[in-house]
Order: structure tokens, then C-alpha cells, then sequence
């Protein structure tokens, strides 16, 4: 099944103060792949216990990693990061068997996340503080940035390195250690990316993995061992929610990537072209199963048709099947539950006066052994259709006219989700316009793609709090310290 020029790659145990460990009650979980139902591997199913001890490790570890100096965090990143390059294919074959997405997706995630340690690698030389002019003479006012400790991440299965890295890398470049928590789905690239770290030469307890598919119990420890100093997630916004709670009781930091609902929005002026680019960019990558992922498409109606007929046609060039085999672009959902939510949204939508504009055919044999579900257009979907307020999170677009742009823009923002927002037009004026107006962190102005390691990624409302990439993430790990000094 694994066919990998590095066989060490794929771990199986857990990976705690820099050794590999099974789970104390040698319990493990099985992981599939879902192009095919098979179990792909058995891994380590930890709990509470060991959790406790990978915090104990990182925060013990951390105390002299925050001693080094900046450089040579940031010499043994770059190293981690041209180990992630080097095992770029190994690294993608192991994502799409245990997450699904097409091979050459999965090259990408890879230097996607690669790219989020490359940047930090530079980032952690440049962690200023200030000097303040003071209001007397006998004083002075230092700012100074020091690391928040030990910290948690926990991470979803959609991009399972990408999400992992762009904790990690901003964690470790200001100071911290860390203890991560990869979902139950796909634990298998966290600890690929373990291992390199081990490679890189990270001291021990600088860098733990935890894998359990108990993630009440170990986000429990997580959240409330007071060790641990702050909390990264992406995940749900239900789960961000609970976790919020969670860290209220010792008031623990807290960065939260969470549900988006994007809205799509395709003015009359726009090159159509490009917008059903974008479309199919932001729509079908990773089977639509991103948190940015375009949910509801708005289109002015004098080119609602057209824009439907274009986007149907270029819908015709997905190939749907298991994401290993060459020329496949769309792989499967992650699991049957995901399937079936999926098809309840398009049943709710059908049932409220949407129509199938065009539905790709699957190979029954796809259907019978892995997850999938055919990419589909709806047109003339309900404004008040189900799957305008949820995540749809699976290969189906679905089409809502408009007549005006102040109604656009006020369907677009009717939603708790504020993550990210897109909109096509030529005309500068109107993009000023809805780039003020559209209520997300992140907005695509006639482009489908928007995320890179530069860019603050992150959202408003019930999107999350906080920001990963950039510089501005490297505040999130850091606590201001002001010294006033006097002479
Ligand atoms: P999820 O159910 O919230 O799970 C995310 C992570 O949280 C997994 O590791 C999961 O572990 C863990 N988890 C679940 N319940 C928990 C609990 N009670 N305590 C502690 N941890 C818990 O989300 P998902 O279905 O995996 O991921 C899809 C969601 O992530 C979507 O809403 C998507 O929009 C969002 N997302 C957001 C961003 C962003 O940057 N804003 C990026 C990617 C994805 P187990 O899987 O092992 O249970």
C-alpha cells in the first residue's frame, strides 16, 4: 500500500520528550484510507496519562529552548523545512492514503506547510520589542517579547500537515515548545512531520505528538493542565466553543481557527472566465472539504445563466476517483458521515426549489468501497436553504441570483462565519466597496485562492480569533513585558 523511499517515515506510535511510545494500556486506532475503506495503520491510541506526561516534557523542555538564541531556532527550522522538501513525495503519498486528496494536492499541502516553517525560520530572528520615551529623564521604558511557555495545538484532518505546521513553526520561532494533537483521521503526517523534526535535531520535549482518538479526554488535560500557557486550534466552531470554555478556568491564552461559510460573489462586470477559475479553485480543492471553501455562490443575475452554463462546462473537467491513480483532481469526503451530511444538505436544498444544474457520474465501483460523493451544481438555491448557514464541506456549488449590489453584499454577510469572503469585478470602485463591506478576515478580490505563509490567515465573528502566518502570528505566541527603568 505505502510506497516509500523512506519507510521510517511512517510511524505508528506516539511521539513524547523524543522518544516513539505506544499508548500505557497498548491500545491503538485503526486509520483508513478513504478511497477504499482498507486500514491503512494502527496507532498508538493515547489518553489522559500520557498526555499529562508530553506537557510535563514540553514545559521542562522549554525552559531551555527559550535560552537559545534566535538564530539557532531559526537554523534548526530551516533544516526541518529542507527535510520536509527533500521527503516531499514520501510526505504526499501518506497524506492522500490517509486523508484522500488527489497526489498532486498533496505535493502541494506539503509545500504549503513547508512554507509556513520556511518563513518562521526567518521570523524568529526578527521578534523585536520598543524603546519608549519616557515622561522623565531618570527613566527608561523597554517593551520586550518573551515566549507564552508550553503550548497546546490541536489540529483537523482536511490539511493535516499545513494545519500542524503553521502552529508548530511560529510556536517554536518565538520560544515555545509544544504539544500537538492531530485528529483521530489522519495522525499519520503529524508524526511523519515528528520524525523530520527529530532529523532537524530539536531537543527532546521541544516537539510532542500526541495521537488518541479520545479527544475529549486529551483536549481535556490539554485545556486544563495548567503547564500548558496557550491553546492553538482549528476545528469546528463547536469545538473551538467548548474549548473556549475550557480555557476559561485558568484564563489560558487561546488562537482559534474555526467553521467558515464563504460567500462567492460574481458581479456583472466580472471577467466570467476568471470567475469560474476561481470557482472551481475555491470550490473543488480538497473535494471542498476547506474552511475557505466558496459555500455560496451569488451571481447579478443578467449573468447568472451564463456564469451556471460556464461553470458546468469547466465542472466537466473534474476527475473524480482515488486520489493515488494519475490524472484524478477530486478525491474522496473523509468518511461515510461526511457523505451522508452532505447529501442531507443537497436533499434540503432540492426539497426547497434548487435544481441539479449538473451532476458529474461516478463509477459505481468508487461509490460501493470509498467515501466519495459527485460533484454537483445546484442552481436556483433557496437564500434560506440549509446549506447556506453550514459548512457544506463536500464538492457542490450552489447558485443564488441577485439583482442588486447592497443585496449581495447583505445576503453575504447573513451569518454568524466571517472567514473568508470573494468577489469578482472590474470595476475598482465596487471592489472598494465590497472589500470594505463583506465582514470576513480574508477577502479574495478576483482571485479563489488566497491563502500563503505572508498572509494573516484567520477570521471575524464565529471564525476564530487570532492569526496564523505573517508576522502578525508570532504574537501569539509571545507575552509583551514592559520594564520601566530608573536611574
Ligand atoms: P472538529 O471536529 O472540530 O475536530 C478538530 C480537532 O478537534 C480534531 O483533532 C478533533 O479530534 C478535535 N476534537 C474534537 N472534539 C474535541 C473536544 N471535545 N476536545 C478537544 N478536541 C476535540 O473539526 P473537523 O471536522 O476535524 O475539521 C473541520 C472543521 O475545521 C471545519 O469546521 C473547518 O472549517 C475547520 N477548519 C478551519 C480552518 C481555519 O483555519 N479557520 C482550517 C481548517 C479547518 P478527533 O478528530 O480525533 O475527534
Amino acid at each position: 500500500m505505502f510506497n516509500l523511499d523512506n519507510p521510517s517515515l511512517l510511524r505508528s506510535q506516539a511521539f513524547i520528550n523524543g522518544d516513539w511510545c505506544a499508548a500505557e494500556t497498548q491500545k491503538t486506532f485503526a486509520v483508513e484510507n478513504p478511497a477504499t475503506g482498507a486500514v491503512i495503520a494502527l496507532v498508538a491510541d493515547l489518553g489522559i496519562a500520557e498526555t499529562s506526561r508530553a506537557i510535563t516534557a514540553a514545559a521542562k523542555a522549554q525552559i531551555g529552548w527559550a535560552q537559545t538564541t534566535a538564530k539557532a531556532r531559526s537554523q534548526l527550522l530551516r533544516s526541518w523545512f529542507e527535510l520536509l522538501i527533500q521527503h516531499q513525495e514520501d510526505l504526499a503519498q501518506i497524506l492522500t492514503l490517509e486523508q484522500g486528496k488527489p497526489l498532486p494536492e498533496a505535493r502541494a499541502e506539503i509545500a504549503y506547510g513547508a512554507s509556513y516553517i520556511e518563513w518562521f525560520a526567518e521570523e524568529a530572528k526578527r521578534i523585536y520589542g520598543d524603546v519608549i520615551s519616557p515622561s522623565t529623564t531618570d527613566q527608561r521604558i523597554l517593551v520586550i517579547k518573551q515566549p507564552v511557555g508550553a503550548v497546546a495545538a490541536i489540529t483537523p484532518w482536511n490539511f493535516p500537515c499545513a494545519m500542524l505546521a503553521r502552529k508548530i513553526a511560529p510556536a517554536l520561532a518565538a520560544g515555545c515548545s509544544i504539544v500537538a494533537k492531530p485528529a483521530a483521521e489522519t495522525p499519520l503526517s503529524a508524526l511523519a512531520l515528528a520524525f523530520l523534526a527529530q532529523q532537524a535535531g530539536f531537543p527532546a520535549g521541544v516537539v510532542n505528538i500526541v495521537t488518541g482518538t479520545d479527544s475529549a479526554a486529551i483536549g481535556a488535560e490539554l485545556t486544563g493542565n495548567p503547564l500548558v500557557r496557550k491553546l492553538s486550534f482549528t476545528g469546528s466552531t463547536a469545538v473551538g466553543k467548548q474549548l473556549i470554555r475550557q480555557c476559561a478556568a485558568d484564563v489560558k491564552r487561546i488562537t482559534l481557527e474555526l467553521g467558515g461559510n464563504a460567500p462567492f460573489i460574481v458581479l456583472d462586470d466580472a471577467d466570467l472566465d476568471a470567475a469560474v477559475a476561481g470557482a472551481v479553485a475555491s470550490k473543488f480543492r480538497n473535494a471542498g472539504q476547506t474552511c475557505v471553501c466558496a459555500n455560496r455562490f451569488y451571481i447579478q443575475r443578467s449573468i447568472y445563466t451564463e456564469f451556471g452554463k460556464k461553470l458546468a462546462v469547466a465542472m466537466e473537467a473534474l476527475s473524480v476517483g482515488d486520489g493515488m491513480d494519475s490524472g484524478v483532481n477530486l478525491g474522496p469526503l473523509i468518511s461515510s458521515a461526511a457523505v451522508k451530511k452532505v447529501q442531507a444538505l443537497v436533499d434540503d436544498a432540492l426539497a426547497k426549489g434548487a435544481r441539479i444544474g449538473y451532476q458529474v457520474k461516478l463509477d459505481q465501483k468508487l461509490f460501493s468501497q470509498g467515501y466519495f460523493y459527485p460533484p454537483t451544481l445546484l442552481l436556483d438555491v433557496a437564500p434560506d436553504a440549509e446549506l447556506t448557514r453550514q459548512e457544506i464541506f463536500g464538492p457542490v456549488a450552489a447558485l443564488i441570483p441577485f439583482d442588486t449590489d447592497d443585496e449581495a453584499i447583505a445576503m453575504a454577510n447573513n451569518t454568524e462565519y466571517g472567514l473568508a469572503g470573494y468577489c469578482f469585478t472590474r470595476s475598482a470602485t465596487r471592489i472598494k466597496q465590497f472589500s470594505d463591506k463583506l465582514e470576513a478576515g480574508m477577502v479574495g478580490v478576483n482571485t479563489g485562492i488566497i491563502s500563503n505563509e505572508m498572509a494573516p490567515f484567520g477570521g471575524i465573528k464565529q471564525s476564530g480569533w487570532g492569526r496564523e502566518g505573517s508576522h502578525y502570528s508570532i504574537e501569539d505566541y509571545v507575552n509583551i513585558k514592559y520594564l520601566c527603568e530608573n536611574f
